[in-house]
């Protein structure tokens, strides 16, 4: 018997969950199959966003943040303790806690919408078939669709001569699960992955050196936020090496030996544990049958159209397998795109607008155009510019390093891109992005009332500054 339904979605990650619940909501029988199980060998929604990606890293991010202001920043607000310790397990059970009231939270979103819940493998047969290969089984079912969604996310990608190993050469699962703090951990990667985990277990104690090959670091970032980040990381005691390539890594005698080549030559560094985190690739193994017909791209990536529609009429792809940034919201809005494109309603996404934030002390956020992008397309703009420390609010905090920074049209005066580092950026950026989808000018955020005192008058202040204006700096 072959079951049928209107949608069926592979992969249950951000992209693929948020996809099967729209669809539902607007009435389509839908099925997502995701192949994930949790530590308690039951299924577990979510995907790499929600098990082993943002939601744990974050978790940590914030135990390690509170123990690290209680040792270092306290003092300063007259508080003092002493016997200050961590218990790593504790603060790991904590995470697995938030993870899996997460993942059990989709599956009830799930039940809730009638979304038909599949745990297993999906593979992709030609004329809209699925195969389903239910977990821990050999037998498959055959499904059908009219419309078909593939999400089916990332996973870390290798290098040359470094092999994982679980227990000293790990992935981003591994230090999401680390049981105690290693003395020396060497972090291949000065990425957005690498620069969290690397933080977390900085501020635990570990002695952090991040191994990066380019001769910059955050590339893609503003340069002034850049520097300013290279700076800060520095001072917080994390040794970030650029222009430092990894050639391999042993292990020997309970240690890892890595052969890095910087611009003195070939040197070697041991530590005690070894996170790789170079960047992530499309998972695709399994998920096409040959005569699906569905087209990869030259970078493994399945092929999709602006609209998210693959080579295969009715098969539609989002998120991490697709072109486009890495990100979990970018993953969800396009879910919501397809499910409503399906349901025959108009949707479409700004690829422009999409923000990008790195959960580091102080955090990292932008939209948009960076001033070297602007600079290289021959764009004529303004810049505004305003520092944490100089609001009140920064000032009462006591530690806001940082600065938001605006790029507008040197004749329109709509806003290009903004760059924020400091405290709250994550969440700053969202009225910067609100004002771009809006295409609104430096001029329209300057005019805005803005809460005082809040950090968001850092925002306010770099509006005003585009324009030369700012009140509480020189201009
Ligand atoms: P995924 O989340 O990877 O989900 C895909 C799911 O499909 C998985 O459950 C997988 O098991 C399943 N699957 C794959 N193939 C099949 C198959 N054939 N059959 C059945 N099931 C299948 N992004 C952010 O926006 N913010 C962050 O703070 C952030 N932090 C991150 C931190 C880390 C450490 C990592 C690794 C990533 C982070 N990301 C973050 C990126 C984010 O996790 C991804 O962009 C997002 O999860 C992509 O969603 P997705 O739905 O495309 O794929
Ligand atoms: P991201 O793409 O944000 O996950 O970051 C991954 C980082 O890893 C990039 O900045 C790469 O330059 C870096 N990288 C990739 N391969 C190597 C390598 N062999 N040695 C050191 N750094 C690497």
């Amino acid at each position: 018997m072959t079951d049928k339904f209107d949608v069926i979605v592979i992969g249950g990650g951000p992209g693929g969950y948020v996809a099967a619940i729209r669809a539902a909501q607007l009435g389509l029988n839908t099925a997502c199959i995701d192949m994930n199980t949790g530590k308690d060998g039951k299924s577990a929604l979510g995907g790499t966003c929600l098990n082993v990606g943002c939601i744990p890293s974050k978790a940590l991010l914030d135990s390690s943040k509170h123990y690290h202001h209680l040792q270092h920043d306290y003092a300063a607000h007259g508080i003092s303790v002493s016997d200050a310790s961590m218990d790593v397990k504790t603060m790991i059970a904590r995470k697995d806690g938030v993870v899996s009231q997460l993942t059990g939270g989709v599956a009830q979103l799930f039940r809730a919408n009638k979304v038909k819940q599949l745990h297993g493998r999906g593979r992709l047969l030609a004329d809209r078939r699925v195969e389903f290969t239910p977990h821990a089984s050999e037998e498959t079912r055959l499904l059908t669709a009219d419309n078909i969604i593939l999400a089916a996310g990332s996973v870390p990608v290798a290098i040359p001569n470094v092999s994982y190993d679980d227990e000293y050469i790990i992935d981003n699962a591994g230090a999401l699960d680390l049981t105690e703090v290693p003395k020396r951990l060497g972090v291949i990667g000065a990425g957005v992955i690498g620069l969290e985990l690397g933080s977390v277990w900085q501020r635990l104690g570990a002695e952090v050196t991040l191994l990066e090959a380019l001769p910059t670091l955050l590339a893609a970032a503003d340069k002034d936020i850049s520097k300013q980040a290279a700076r800060l990381f520095k001072k917080q005691g994390l040794d970030i090496r650029l222009g430092t390539l990894v050639k391999s890594a042993s292990v020997v005698g309970g240690e890892i030996k890595v052969l890095l080549e910087d611009k003195s030559g070939t040197s070697e560094v041991h530590f005690d544990r070894l996170l790789v985190a170079v960047g992530r690739k499309p998972y695709t193994e399994g998920l096409l049958a040959e005569d699906s017909a569905v087209d990869l791209n030259q970078h493994g990536q399945i092929e999709v159209n602006e609209k998210s529609q693959t080579t295969v009429a009715g098969v539609w792809a989002i998120g991490d397998c697709v072109r486009g940034p890495m990100l979990a919201h970018k993953a969800s809005e396009e879910g919501i795109a397809v499910a409503e494109m399906i349901a025959g309603k108009a949707a479409h996404i700004h690829f422009d607008t999409i923000p990008w934030v790195i959960y580091t002390d102080p955090e990292i956020a932008w939209v948009g155009k960076t001033e070297q992008q602007l600079k290289e397309e021959g764009v004529a703009y303004r810049s505004g510019s305003f520092p944490f420390a100089a609001t009140g609010r920064g000032l009462a905090i006591g530690n806001a390093p940082g600065l938001v920074k605006m790029l507008a049209d040197e004749d329109s005066d709509e806003i290009l891109g903004v760059h924020i580092i400091g405290p709250g950026a994550s969440e700053l950026i969202a009225e910067c992005v609100v004002t771009m989808e809006f295409q609104g000018a430096a001029e329209d955020l300057a005019r805005i009332v803005h809460a005082h005192p809040t950090l968001s008058e850092a925002v306010h202040e770099a509006a005003l500054h585009v324009d030369k204006r700012a009140i509480h700096r020189g201009n």
